[in-house]
């Protein structure tokens, strides 16, 4: 008998920076289809995939308010920037055969998508990777939040977050040589410790839902299909 997935629905959360490869800024195309290659990979063996990119590699709301920029225009800015990460990935993905839907929090109709839930679905269904664009559609929220808010409608078994690190850690491990990981944490403790996992809004969303969140290195080629194949990558953030 063939191993089967632990998971039938998943949300993945790339953060903007993790398409930037080595550069400081945009799109870094061979590193973008890496990662595209390892998403394809967990949707071929039958893994449902839903996709929130951030922004953070173009452009973020308070970067941009602290620059002296209106803040809300600077989030209309910064949910824009994931709409052209979500459109780099969708070209990635299909560059390599697969399919998949971007949809838009913010109606661009010509572009991509509108968020309907019930649609989705239905994409998630016949086995299309759907990308969700432009956050929450919202000012003053993140990407992590809106993960976490569509991980919970379209009912995804858990939310994975593809970071830098190989997991959450009691301190920053590249400052500090005897920072130790967690294999895993509960909700509280992650929000009360603040452990930087991911904003307060997002933890608490997937806490009330019940939405466990794994966190792992997405530099690190084949852990997302080890973790989608139920072995003990990254850290558990679960109730
Ligand atoms: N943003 C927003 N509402 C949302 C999601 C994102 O206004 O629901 C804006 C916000 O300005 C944010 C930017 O989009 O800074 C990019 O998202 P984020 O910072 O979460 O990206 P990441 O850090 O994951 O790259």
């Amino acid at each position: 008998e063939t191993a089967r997935p632990a998971f039938e629905r998943v949300l993945l959360k790339l953060s903007g920076e993790a398409l930037m490869g080595d550069m400081d800024y945009g799109i870094d195309p061979v590193y973008i289809r890496r990662l595209a290659g390892e998403v394809k990979a967990i949707s071929d063996i039958g893994v449902e995939v839903a996709m929130v990119i951030g922004g953070g590699n173009i452009f973020r709301g308070a970067g941009l308010a602290e620059a002296g920029m209106d803040r809300v225009t600077g989030d209309h800015m910064g949910m824009l920037a994931t709409v052209i990460n979500c459109l780099s990935m969708q070209d990635a993905l299909e560059n390599l055969g697969a399919y998949c839907r971007v949809m838009s929090a913010l109606p661009i109709n010509a572009v991509c998508e509108d968020y309907i839930r019930r649609r989705a679905v239905r994409h998630l269904e016949k086995g299309r990777i759907v990308l969700f664009a432009a956050g929450t559609g919202n000012p003053f929220f993140t990407t992590d939040s809106a993960a976490s808010l569509r991980a919970v409608e379209v009912g995804a078994d858990v939310m994975i977050k593809g970071t830098k690190v190989d997991g959450i850690y009691d301190k920053d491990p590249m400052k500090f040589d005897d920072a130790v990981k967690y294999e895993t944490v509960s909700f509280d403790e992650a929000v009360q410790k603040r452990l930087g996992v991911m904003d307060t809004t997002a933890i608490v969303m997937c806490r009330e839902n019940n939405l466990p969140v794994k966190v792992f290195n997405m530099n690190n080629s084949g852990d997302l299909m080890r973790l989608i194949m139920g072995e003990n990558i990254g850290t558990t953030v679960k109730a």
